[in-house]
């Protein structure tokens, strides 16, 4: 079984009518390029870049940035590499800068604390700028974005980093920038980031947990965190229908684009767009060219008058169970 789902490397994943999907693959360490590559990844759809920082003693200067990103963006080419910013805060820490907050998934976060460091934040932008010579394959990627202020600040920045590694002498380019829908008042305000942005980037993760208002860590209420709550699907819906209206391509990163039942509901909704890890990437591959898209619009249609998520579920099941 295992087997066959390795020779499905070449092959496109498209349902059998015809509904072409574009896997990526989330990685962060460079040790993943070749599983992704192996796997069929057309591109790296969300690179966490805190985890090299992670694994790091302190922050890491351009030049070590530098020599990081280059290998993956030059693994990965001609492909595309969405490298998302530092997204430290909340449950990701890095050993030698504490972050102790009352409630850290509301606080110092991502974009957040990115845009009060900014010395930080430019070198490495200029880094992945840097990295891009010779790739020309990277999108920059912006975590926890709440806030309009927050994109249009990004996007200075990466027009001022621009214009002075090229008056440095440096030959980069304006890369393409996106936003990662994760918090709901992004989610709201579509229409006002779209000047900002070039692509989105759902965080299901981080989405379903800030519209439930349940920790996607807490033992306690996991049984509530769940992506395919009503209320989650509502806003998916909500945001291919605002990003299509918009022009925005948009792709879905986070757990959910690696369970299938949540693949095949995305499929009748039209996402055309799934980051995964690159393990899940055949399985979720073969589910797709198992199935008729049309066939699923019905179940689709039954889901948006459910109200429990495990009724939702029920409903798709089936056809996964056949499939995989
Ligand atoms: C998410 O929130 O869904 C996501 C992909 O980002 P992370 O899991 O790194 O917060
Ligand atoms: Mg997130």
């Amino acid at each position: 079984f295992f087997q066959d789902l390795e020779k499905l490397k070449d092959e496109p994943a498209e349902t059998l009518d015809g509904f072409r999907v574009r896997l990526l693959t989330n990685t962060g360490l460079l040790a993943d390029a070749t599983p992704g590559l192996q796997r069929g990844a057309e591109g790296v759809g969300l690179y966490r870049s805190e985890i090299p920082f992670m694994i790091h003693e302190s922050f890491p200067t351009e030049e070590e940035q530098l020599r990081i990103y280059k290998k993956v963006l030059a693994a990965y080419a001609p492909r595309p590499v969405s490298m998302r910013t530092l997204d430290i805060g909340g449950d990701k820490q890095l050993p030698y800068f504490d972050i102790t907050e009352e409630n850290p998934y509301l606080g110092w976060r991502g974009i957040r604390f990115t845009l009060d460091n900014t010395p930080l934040l430019v070198t490495q932008i200029r880094a992945m700028l840097r990295a891009d010579i010779g790739n020309e394959n990277l999108k920059l990627l912006v975590p926890m974005v709440s806030r309009v202020d927050e994109m249009a600040a990004f996007r200075r920045h990466v027009e001022r980093a621009v214009e002075s590694l090229q008056k440095e002498g440096c030959p980069v380019r304006m890369p393409a920038i996106g936003m990662m829908v994760e918090v709901p008042s992004a989610m709201l305000l579509l229409p006002k980031l779209a000047p900002y942005i070039d692509f989105v980037s759902i965080g299901s993760n981080d989405l379903t947990q800030y519209l439930l208002a349940v920790d996607r860590n807490n033992p306690r209420v996991s049984a509530l965190f769940d992506h395919l709550h009503p209320a989650v699907l509502v806003a998916l819906e909500h945001i291919l229908q605002q990003c299509d209206d918009l022009h925005l391509p948009v792709s879905v990163c986070g757990e959910m684009a690696s369970d299938p039942v949540a693949v095949l509901v995305m499929l009748a909704m039209g996402y055309r767009s799934l980051s995964l890890s690159a393990f899940n990437i055949p399985r979720i591959k073969l589910l797709i060219r198992s199935v008729n898209r049309t066939a699923l619009l019905p179940l689709l249609q039954d889901a948006r008058r459910l109200s429990h998520e495990s009724d939702i579920r029920a409903l798709f099941m089936p056809i996964v169970d056949a499939i995989l």
